[in-house]
């Protein structure tokens, strides 16, 4: 089912920054494959993995959890290096997608907005490119996450360039722009197939929402059709094989100190 939206503006600045960095990950045929790069890959897209899902996804979208302003930003500045734009237009744009999945309020579902927009078309269109700042008040309080949100290319470029000049180009290209692009298809397939395509769904929700066990395990414990459910818990694995490293991760960084509150509703609790 499709139906009319606005004529799509494409933003070229964007789509040639996301052509740039498919190309950038040819650089593995002058690096080449071995067991340090293999390495640098696993520790990179780990971390990263980490600030994408624990940080941008179950903090500053969801709330799932609380924790004081510091770490707050330095999970910000660490979310910002995945280049999936600035921490509040992530925020505030995955929180529209919630309020009206599946629906044609939706920004981007499949089931309206088509498949390949819903997958990778609806961030490049101009439209949804602003970052609404009063629709994230609890957020843009905070004029380092502001700061952040508008300079969001500033902690990849950073990153890239002080990882080159730790690791060579196999740092750039190994720990900065596969990873980047291995982030990009997880968000792209919950975006698409997560709301139309095989999967199995735990609960009954309005939205079209299934868990992909795989993706869930790699992308450090993203099961959608649990989230739709229950956004706003910390956790999204239920059963003891629906691995949460992200969760885990809170857990420890709640016994810590460092995490003051985590919020789990007792239906994604295991018996
Ligand atoms: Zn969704
Ligand atoms: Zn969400």
């Amino acid at each position: 089912m499709t139906e009319a939206r606005a004529p799509v503006a494409w933003s070229w600045g964007a789509a040639s920054a996301y052509v740039a960095v498919h190309v950038g990950c040819l650089g593995v045929l002058v690096t080449g494959f071995n067991a340090r790069n293999l390495l640098i890959l696993l520790g990179f897209f780990t971390v990263r993995m980490w600030a994408l899902t624990v940080g941008y996804h179950r903090y500053f979208a969801h709330r799932s959890y609380a924790m004081e302003r510091v770490p707050q930003a330095l999970l910000a500045l660490l979310g910002s290096t995945c280049l999936q734009g600035g921490v509040l237009w992530w925020a505030e744009t995955h929180r529209r997608h919630h309020r009206g999945a599946d629906t044609p309020e939706d920004l981007h579902s499949p089931h309206f907005q088509g498949w390949f927009y819903s997958h990778f078309g609806w961030f490049l269109d101009q439209q949804h490119r602003e970052t609404r700042l009063d629709a994230v008040r609890d957020l843009s309080r905070f004029p380092e996450l502001v700061w952040l949100d508008r300079w969001h290319i500033v902690p990849f470029l950073a990153a890239t360039l002080l990882t080159g000049w730790t690791l060579g180009w196999a740092g750039v290209v190994w720990g900065m722009l596969i990873p980047t692009v291995m982030m990009w298809e997880i968000t792209h397939w919950v975006q698409s197939f997560s709301h139309c395509f095989a999967g199995y769904r735990r609960f009954e929700t309005r939205d079209q929402s299934r868990n992909h066990w795989l993706l869930g395990v790699i992308a450090l414990g993203e099961y959608h059709n649990n989230h739709h459910r229950f956004p706003g818990s910390a956790r999204q694995g239920s059963a003891w094989w629906e691995l949460d490293l992200g969760y885990g991760s809170l857990r420890v960084l709640h016994r810590l100190g460092i995490v003051t509150r985590l919020n789990v509703p007792k239906e994604l609790t295991p018996p």
